[in-house]
């Protein structure tokens, strides 16, 4: 089964999506996610040069493409390479499970597990907004929910919108060809508000659920240390992105002062980006899509690894990945044995024109789907009527303007 033809969908449904489309000569027809919001074209000529590579090669062979990308090219890693080369490996589990007849989690060995764990993201401007949106989330059947609320003192807060840009998942959708927006950062006052979020969440909620909380990268290793121990008396499943990401010694710091678990790696894009973080467990979540760590074939290995390090999977899982890569995220989750939980932001409504069939959640758990391969159906002709919408995510300052971590 050779492959033909391959093609890179850029389309903007609500969100940018680059999509890798490869078809074999047996009428065979694999998708893969390479979105990296706000980088799209650099995906997409990457993949231009990956494409005469791939044709004649056998689709068959997933993990000899994989090292012929990867350990074939003198520039290795970085976010544009693995997500390009994410994408050609997405599309080939994806053609092999079609080709013969199984989803993609079968030919990772099946099921570990009965119900995949998701957690959605409740916001709010007031904590009393994040509490009824909490509650509101536990009853419709979620078992974990991460909670943000904008810091009294700030206009704005990472992830909190006085107006959901997108009604459905509350996610920031910036303007059209605009230039990043700036937010303002002040770390005083959010190490002063967050701890005492999270007492309220518990004391009007319980301890029946597992709660999660995003730093994103706004601080110092002591800061990081400070909070986490704060935040201990409320048994969160994790504090997430603590520090800015690619210091992993950091981390030696933070672990020395709190019992907190750990998440990181959103941005990450390789093993080597974890090396330190697993080999010395100085984490406890792996956040690394499927999209963004090169493919199934990579973050299953690094999984592999760090299993043995009683380190879990989180993989990231907001509505700028694409449905593809969040079926590629499920049928990882649903075969590993170190499995955490699934994020899933959910998607806006126009999404769902474009893919028109994908992973679904129902009572906060991801429905297990037998379809073969990833599962997800593109209507291409759609895909043309959402062409590319030039976006930036925004960038951050501190009051005084000094520019600070996004
Ligand atoms: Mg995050």
């Amino acid at each position: 089964m050779r492959i033909v033809a391959g093609e890179v969908i850029v389309s903007s449904p609500g969100r940018n999506f680059v999509t890798l489309k490869l078809v074999t000569d047996d009428g065979v027809v694999g998708y893969g996610d390479g979105t990296v919001n706000g980088r799209e074209r650099a995906v997409e000529g990457y993949l231009q040069h990956l494409i005469p590579l791939l044709i004649g090669r056998d689709a068959t062979r997933i993990e000899d493409t994989w090292q012929y990308l990867y350990r074939g090219a003198y520039w290795r890693r970085g976010p544009i390479t693995m997500a390009s080369i994410s994408a050609v490996d997405q599309a080939l589990w994806d053609i092999s499970g079609k080709a013969l007849g199984v989803p993609v989690h079968r030919l990772l060995g099946g099921t570990s597990r009965d119900y995949l764990m998701t957690y959605p993201h409740c916001t709010g401007m007031t904590v009393d907004e994040v509490v009824d949106e909490a509650a509101a989330k536990l009853e419709e059947g979620y078992k974990a929910i991460r909670v943000q609320a904008a810091v009294p003192g700030l206009a704005t807060t990472y992830g909190v919108h006085a107006h959901a840009d997108d009604e459905e998942t509350g996610a920031y959708e910036p303007a059209s060809g605009a230039l990043p927006d700036e937010e303002i950062w002040d770390t005083k006052l959010y190490l002063d508000f967050v701890p005492k979020l999270v007492k309220r969440v518990r004391d009007e909620l319980g301890y029946g659920f597992e709660l999660l909380h995003d730093s994103h990268h706004r601080l110092t290793p002591i800061e990081a240390g400070w909070l986490g121990k704060q935040l201990e008396p409320y048994r969160m499943f994790w504090l997430e992105d603590a520090t800015p990401a690619e210091d992993q010694a950091a981390f030696r710091l933070i672990r020395q002062h709190t019992t907190t678990p750990l998440a990181v790696g959103e941005v990450f894009n390789s093993w080597f980006d974890y090396q330190t973080l697993i080999t010395e467990r100085l984490i406890d979540f792996v956040r690394t899509p499927v999209t963004h760590g090169g493919g199934i074939t990579h973050l299953r290995q690094l999984m592999g690894v760090a299993d043995f390090y009683g380190v879990r999977s989180g993989f990231h899982g907001p509505s700028d990945i694409s449905p593809v890569g969040m079926a590629a995220n499920c049928h990882l989750s649903w075969s590993i044995h170190n499995f955490g939980v699934q994020e899933y932001m959910g998607y806006p409504e126009q999404v769902s024109k474009v893919f028109t069939r994908f992973p679904v959640v129902e009572n906060g758990v991801v429905v297990l789907d037998d379809t073969p391969g990833l599962g997800v159906e593109i209507d291409e002709d759609a895909a043309k009527r959402f062409p590319f919408d030039p976006k930036y995510l925004p960038v951050n300052r501190k009051t005084d303007g000094t520019l600070h971590d996004w």
